[in-house]
């Protein structure tokens, strides 16, 4: 995969990019990850990349010009490079109206070969930059940062780690919450008691079917008490059904 990011200020990607798992991913030739600042791309002297809103108001807006000309030429280059005509890349806005990301998006973008990330700031984009430039607009939480840096390293740090051999065993994307469809089920390690609290003692017991089992059925409980919208959308077996409706009686009767 290649991740080409748009940006005013590429320093700040430098520690991302370079360090842990994505570092890793980098050296190990994984993926290709490249910034760029469209200040370049700016089309007059002073290299002004924003300008005031038509109709007035508070804020800048960030000019077409210097976006639509640094994806072209990256498109270029990039179709140049790979001699045959490369699938065509997601172009990716970043911006607080978009849509909101998810592990389903980062495991379908993790599909894509080519990914261009467009970083925003100040008041917003002129709008021509959305009609016609851009595949996908993503959203990462309904806040309001200063820009789109934050947000494009959040997106591309959760589609890195689930490319092939990105993560080793020791760290597997499968079970990760989310991936299956819930949050994921408690962890512990050595040591087997710490200060007064115990392990599970299923854990200590060898017994995969009921650590497995045990498992299950923490990664529901923990789901139904903390985000229960999540198992509206899952397919869930008969022994399920079962535990929650269990799990709910427990909580009528603890209340009664
Ligand atoms: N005025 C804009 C609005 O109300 O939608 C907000 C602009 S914000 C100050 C500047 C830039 O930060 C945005 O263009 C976008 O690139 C980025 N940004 C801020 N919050 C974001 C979020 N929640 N998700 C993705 N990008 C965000």
């Amino acid at each position: 995969m290649r991740i080409d990011v748009l940006t005013l200020f590429p320093e700040m990607f430098e520690g991302v990019f370079g360090s842990s798992i994505l570092g890793k991913a980098r050296d190990k030739g994984l993926v290709e990850l490249h910034t760029m600042n469209f200040r370049d791309y700016s089309t007059n002297k002073h290299k002004t990349v924003d300008d005031y809103p038509f109709g007035g108001g508070g804020g800048m807006v960030l000019k077409p010009e210097p976006i639509f000309g640094a994806v072209e030429d990256l498109l270029q280059k990039a179709q140049a490079d790979d001699g045959a005509p490369a699938r065509k890349p997601r172009v990716i806005l970043m911006c607080p109206q978009g849509e909101p990301f998810t592990q389903r998006k980062a495991e379908a973008l993790s599909e894509e070969e080519h990914l261009v990330f467009i970083c925003g700031h100040y008041e917003g984009y002129d709008e021509r930059i959305r009609q016609h430039l851009v595949t996908d607009e993503l959203s990462i939480g309904d806040y309001v940062l200063t820009g789109g840096e934050l947000p494009a390293m959040v997106v591309i740090d959760s589609v890195v780690r689930l490319l092939p051999g990105v993560l080793g065993n020791e760290s597997s994307a499968v079970t990760d919450s989310f991936s299956t469809g819930l949050l994921e089920y408690p962890h512990y390690t050595r040591p087997a008691k710490f200060r007064d609290w115990d392990v599970p003692e299923v854990l200590l017991s060898g017994h995969h079917e009921n650590i497995e089992k045990w498992r299950r059925r923490q990664s529901l409980e923990r789901t139904l008490r903390r985000r229960p919208e999540l198992l509206e959308r899952m397919e869930l077996s008969k022994k399920d059904k079962e535990w929650l409706r269990e799990l709910k009686e427990r909580s009528t009767g603890e209340s009664d």
